[in-house]
């Protein structure tokens, strides 16, 4: 079993490293990638401690990118696969998506104090006391602990998701500039969860076709717990035509998203295979 895609506390999971490669092994995984938001900062540790139990730590990340359409930005997760660690301008751009990240988070406490929700940035660093990459979620769990929502859901639903009154944009690269900056750190892009919530409509066959034929994309995560049966037939149906891999993973986020076990969607050894052999031909730091 291979989950390419899970989160640590040190974005918005609720699970440790410890916790998470813990879990994993004994889940009965042979290899995850440890993908958090914006940030590689776990990557080392998990390789550590994966090497202790026998289970196979791939360095991922999980980059905040969008894609332009109109004059409008859509958001577009893109996962990244084993990257160099010292590429430089990889390290900037990460850094300045966290940075954004953080500068946005005053101007939502804001609107929510204003909504008669009055929470304090202690609160939520409550919950984002390990984060490298501190997001929305950390603040939902914070509604949370002081009785305003029920649920992180709850909290989406009603405040934080987009359109919603307490929302606030932030920066994001287009997803283009992201895989052409992720190709030049010897690493491998695939697309998250491409078609969750009606995104079809947005990222067209034609974009991923772009994406693969002039930006290098290597992969569409196919099997998603947010993915109906049609719509992962339809992924890879698609990654076949283009010559793409066709993924599977969880997107575990540990009590954050409760329904996304761990391997509840797997990767096949063949294509874990062929992105690990790819990585290596680029000259990446898998
Ligand atoms: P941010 O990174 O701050 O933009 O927040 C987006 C993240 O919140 C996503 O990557 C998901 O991990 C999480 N998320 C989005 N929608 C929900 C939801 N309805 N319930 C719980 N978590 C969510
Ligand atoms: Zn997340
Ligand atoms: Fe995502
Ligand atoms: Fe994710």
């Amino acid at each position: 079993m291979i989950d390419l895609h899970t989160h640590s506390r040190f974005s918005d999971g609720t699970d440790t490293v410890p916790e998470l490669v813990g879990a994993a092994a004994r889940s009965g995984l042979e290899a995850i990638a440890l993908t958090d938001h914006d940030t590689m900062d776990g990557v080392d540790q998990a390789q550590a401690l994966g090497r202790d139990v026998g289970l196979d730590v791939l360095r991922g990340v999980e980059m905040s990118t969008h894609l332009l359409v109109g004059s409008t930005e859509h958001p577009v997760h893109l996962l990244a696969y084993g990257c160099r660690d010292d590429d430089d301008d990889l390290l900037a751009l990460l850094e300045r998506i966290r940075e954004a990240r953080r500068t946005r988070m005053p101007r939502m406490l804001d609107l929510l104090a204003g909504l008669g929700m009055p929470l304090e940035i202690s609160d939520v660093e409550a919950w984002s006391d390990q984060a490298s990459s501190t997001g929305r979620p950390h603040v939902a769990d914070a509604l949370v602990a002081k009785g305003y929502v029920a649920s992180r859901d709850e909290a989406f639903d009603k405040f934080l998701g987009e359109s919603c009154p307490a929302y606030v944009p932030r920066y994001t690269p287009d997803v283009a500039e992201a895989l052409d900056t992720v190709n030049r750190a010897c690493g491998v892009g695939v697309l998250a969860h491409p078609w969750i919530r009606d995104h079809e409509t947005v990222m067209t066959p034609r974009t991923i076709a772009e994406l693969a034929n002039e930006h290098g994309l290597f992969g569409l995560e196919a099997d998603h717990p947010d993915h109906t049966a049609e719509t992962r037939q339809a992924l890879h149906a698609l990654a076949d035509d283009l010559g793409l891999v066709a993924t599977g993973s969880s997107d575990y986020h540990g009590a954050g998203k409760p329904d996304n076990l761990l391997g509840i969607c797997q990767t096949p050894r063949v294509v874990y295979e062929a992105i690990r052999q790819e990585i290596e031909q680029r000259g990446g730091r898998p």
